[in-house]
């Protein structure tokens, strides 16, 4: 098998493609504009970057990291709330494009696997994965092996209902982990305590880190939230570590010591079972490109 593997950021109007060593690091990075709202385009697109980034190199696999339910076979989109992609036989198509074997999978649980083999969950059985970006994603590593479920809509943690005739939720839904637990949620806490919607997720973190009062208990609500729901994945899982990712996760302590403080509250049988640890990611931006190459490599082994 040959040294190099592709990872793909598939995103709306741009698609990121990394080139790694057999060790997993990044040795080039590619970018390509996607003529967004056409499959044929995003097509079009991911076979740009790829092909600059490999280029004069025989690589072994494409792994694709989408936000979307991905059949368990990782041969297609199931769903997708914003790209154009699902129902069509992506991985085949790809691969008659590229003449590589290609895996798509869910950039949750790409980055899961990233962390769970080069980063925060390294060395863990059972990890627990929770991206904290816009919504709340989820990927789960059971006994070493990503778990997709029977047909691959597992780990849509960010719609488990938390509040019951709660917020209401773009999936139709109300009371979703994902209203309460993720970056939309932090502004919404903050702009209910008086703060300035324009100030944003990132803004609010820095302003919590100076101490300001607002921020820091906007962050605890939401790091609350985080932790209740965690609970109940907990009540089922039996994760060993769970691991916090996503753009919310940079505020750190500020959000994972209010999550730990309800988590401990809110599991059933505390008093008498060892909580897993919650830790921040460690793989930054890049585990949803590096773990969908890593698992390329295994898929076409
Ligand atoms: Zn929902």
């Amino acid at each position: 098998m040959t040294r190099y593997t592709v990872g793909v950021d598939v995103g709306g109007t741009k698609v990121a493609a990394a080139l790694l060593d057999e060790s997993g690091d990044i040795v080039r990075r590619s970018r390509a504009e996607t003529e967004s709202g056409t499959y044929s385009g995003m097509v079009a697109g991911i076979v740009s970057a790829v092909g600059d980034v490999r280029e004069g190199l025989d690589i072994a696999a494409v792994g694709l990291a989408i936000a979307g339910n991905v059949a368990a076979d990782g041969s297609s989109v199931l769903f997708s709330a914003h790209l154009p992609l699902a129902g069509e036989p992506l991985a085949r198509d790809l691969r008659d494009a590229l003449g590589t074997p290609i895996l798509v999978e869910n950039d949750a649980n790409a980055a899961a696997w990233a962390e769970h083999e080069g980063g925060a969950g390294r060395g863990s059985t059972e990890m627990l994965f929770i991206a904290l970006g816009t919504g709340l994603g989820a990927g789960l590593v059971l006994r070493n092996q990503v778990y997709r479920g029977s047909q691959g809509f597992a780990g849509e943690a960010g719609h488990l209902t938390v509040v019951i005739e709660g917020r209401a939720c773009p999936c139709g839904s109300r009371g979703c982990w994902e209203r309460y637990a993720s970056g939309t949620a932090l502004v919404a806490e903050y702009v209910q305590r008086g703060g300035d919607p324009e100030v944003g997720g990132p803004g609010i973190t820095r302003a919590a880190d100076a101490g300001e009062p607002r921020s820091v208990a906007a962050l605890a609500d939401v790091g609350a939230w985080l932790g209740r729901g965690l609970a109940s994945l907990i009540a089922i899982l039996d994760p060993e570590i769970i691991v916090v990712g996503g753009g919310v996760s940079k505020a750190g302590e500020l959000l994972l010591e209010p999550a730990r403080r309800q988590m401990a509250a809110s599991v059933t049988g505390s008093a008498v079972r060892p909580l897993p640890p919650i830790v921040p990611a460690s793989m930054g931006n890049a585990a949803g490109v590096v773990g969908a190459a890593m698992l390329a490599r295994r898929h076409a082994q």
